[in-house]
């Protein structure tokens, strides 16, 4: 009787590794068979069930696919500002608040139009002036309920907020234009909604223009996970033109509907507090602030704390510039009586008494004075770390490739190297090079921004710096994957080489008995430098390396650093035989990945 196969059960995609570990053989013997079946593939390669079947076969076993459980939507701790606000607060006293709106989406789909023609139809009641005075959002009234939206459209503001750690929204506006579908910054504006955990509404706009096509468009919004009601998704997707106004009141309709299912809700008796949407001054009336309230009811003679701002409300106006003296949650304010302009994202709050505000204010600036970033941005060193002390139970990444055939076996390998302790999430992935848009988004959210086959701009290398968010680049898809595996299991270790930043050579040998040789040198190229080490090499042979510099100078002076065709002299460390020709190579340590 031939002997039955023993039956393993085999997923969708896993690694030579993973199948090698399933059969408990040797990666070694995986890979072999895989050749003799003309498949090259490294140990943290992906392959399909059918390629594993086939190993699975040749080395005596069966393949079955794995069943695989369905997902199990895990209930997220809200991370919503608004939720914490009134969070222990009594139920009873809570109370449906408008929701507050933002704007986002891709340049020129018409974020801006959308929100003027809104603005201009449907003003509030009673507002017979209209809204006169741009206070940095504005309400409006939609069969007798309000909707508040925030005046600044894209993702930028509503990162900026986060990244101060306010929420100023609670629902999200994700803009597509029909005549030209989802954009790179529309995957970016998804991105950086879904990190902040903001149910969505998509207003497919230009639909009047004749090359308009939003079914293309809702294709590929169901590609992004945002699959229309339609067709049998959940997410309301509203046909718009912002031009003919055509769909926008089932745009604000579909917008309370979301409002209704997040249920947004606010204690109007509660002491007022909410989120900073813009700070200035103004020559003659002082430090003006425009605030959103998300709690309570802000009043004339109130004293708030805003960030460092502090200070009695003196007068309010609202958005058609009239004087009112009491605002309820949701809506938005112009204020004076600050002492100095707050920032947007900057939360504020209501307290008992100026002193007190004072005593908080002093408190929050040497606290900042001791830690000036308030949410330390994460690293792939310290994952480990703050995953054993219970302060988080993911890694979050930002990746960024060089072409899109590179996208998924990227985020599918990393993603594949989540534990049922740890798990890896891939929050935006997109084709290009990492920008300040990825490092604002991985600061608000505490992420890892991880780039293969690409390089961070300037200006995102400068924010990145700033902000002390942790970008790394890899050539080699395993040495990315690599590095996130050894990062889960806390055995990163930062990786250091040695960069060339300058060379001199050796054109006259200085002889001083007491200190040693000098060596009067003349820069080749780059900039020599005080604090770097150097190697000194004779006719290419290496004589010594890894020595520190004692002394550089310009004639009498000691110097930091001297330029390409300069002459100077050079003392080292325990090194003194110089020979005139010899070449001295200054290098720094540089930290690689
Ligand atoms: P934003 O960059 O997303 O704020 O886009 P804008 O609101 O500035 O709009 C960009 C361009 O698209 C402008 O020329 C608008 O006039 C035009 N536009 C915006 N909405 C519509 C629309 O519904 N239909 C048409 N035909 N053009 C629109």
């Amino acid at each position: 009787m031939p002997q039955q196969k023993q039956v393993l059960e085999v997923p969708e995609f896993l690694t030579v590794r993973e199948l090698a570990d399933l059969m408990e053989a040797s990666p070694i013997e995986v890979m072999k068979e895989l050749i003799s079946n003309g498949i090259m593939a490294s140990i943290n390669q992906q392959i399909d069930y059918d390629t594993a079947a086939i190993v699975i076969d040749g080395l005596g076993y069966e393949a079955r696919p794995l069943k695989m459980p369905e997902p199990v939507v895990e209930e997220k701790e809200s991370t919503q500002q608004w939720r914490r606000l009134y969070a222990d607060q009594d139920e009873a006293a809570l109370k449906v608040r408008p929701p507050v709106v933002a704007v986002l989406g891709h340049v020129d789909h018409g974020k801006t139009s959308l929100l003027d023609a809104i603005r201009k139809s449907n003003v509030a009641e009673g507002e017979a002036g209209g809204i006169t005075q741009h206070i940095g959002a504005y309400q409006v009234s939609h069969k007798g309920r309000l909707i508040t939206f925030l005046d600044t459209p894209g993702h930028e503001a509503f990162t900026a907020m986060r990244a101060r750690g306010a929420q100023g929204a609670d629902i999200a506006v994700l803009v597509v234009a029909a005549d030209d579908g989802v954009m790179p910054t529309t995957r970016e504006a998804l991105a950086h909604v879904r990190a902040a955990q903001v149910p969505i509404v998509v207003a497919v706009n230009k639909i009047d223009k004749a090359n308009a096509n939003p079914d293309l468009v809702k294709q590929q919004l169901a590609d992004l996970d945002l699959k229309s009601d339609e067709w049998g998704g959940n997410t309301l997707v509203v046909p718009v033109s912002a031009r003919t106004k055509e769909g926008i009141d089932d745009l604000l309709e579909a917008i309370l509907l979301v409002a209704d299912e997040t249920d947004i809700r606010a204690n109007p008796d509660a002491k007022a507090a909410g989120t900073v949407l813009e700070g200035r001054m103004e020559h003659d009336r002082g430090a003006l602030a425009t605030l959103v309230v998300q709690n309570g009811t802000l009043r004339t003679g109130d004293v708030v704390v805003a960030g460092l701002s502090v200070g009695r409300i003196k007068r309010m106006f609202d958005q058609s510039g009239s004087p009112v003296t009491e605002v309820p949650p949701s809506r938005p304010v112009l204020v004076m009586g600050l002492d100095q302009p707050p920032h947007a994202g900057d939360m504020f709050e209501v307290m008992e008494s100026v002193k007190v505000a004072r005593a908080l204010v002093e408190e929050r600036r040497q606290q900042r004075q001791v830690a000036p970033v308030e949410i330390p941005a994460v690293t792939l060193e310290d994952i480990f770390s703050r995953f054993q002390a219970g302060e988080t139970k993911e890694l979050l990444l930002i990746i960024k490739v060089d072409v899109d055939g590179s996208l998924e076996p990227v985020v599918n390998s990393v993603q594949n190297l989540s534990s049922a302790d740890m798990k890896v999430h891939v929050l935006h992935a997109d084709v290009g090079n990492i920008t300040e848009n990825d490092v604002n988004l991985a600061s608000a959210s505490q992420a890892v921004v991880i780039g293969f086959n690409v390089t961070a701009d300037a200006p995102a290398e400068r924010l990145a710096e700033a902000l002390g968010v942790d970008i790394r680049t890899y050539d080699i898809i395993y040495k990315l994957i690599e590095s996130v595996e050894l990062a889960l299991h806390g055995m990163l270790e930062p990786e250091y080489e040695n960069k060339l930043i300058g060379s001199a050579e050796v054109r006259r040998v200085i002889r001083l008995p007491k200190i040693g040789n000098i060596a009067g040198s003349y820069v080749l190229e780059g900039t020599i430098r005080r604090n770097a080490k150097v190697r000194v090499v004779r006719r290419g042979q290496v004589l010594a390396e890894n020595v520190g510099v004692s002394s550089l100078k310009r004639f009498e002076d000691d110097v930091r650093d001297v330029r390409t065709g300069f002459e100077c002299g050079i003392g080292l460390d325990g090194f003194h035989a110089f020979e005139e020709g010899d070449r001295i190579e200054f290098y720094v340590r540089e930290r690689v990945n």
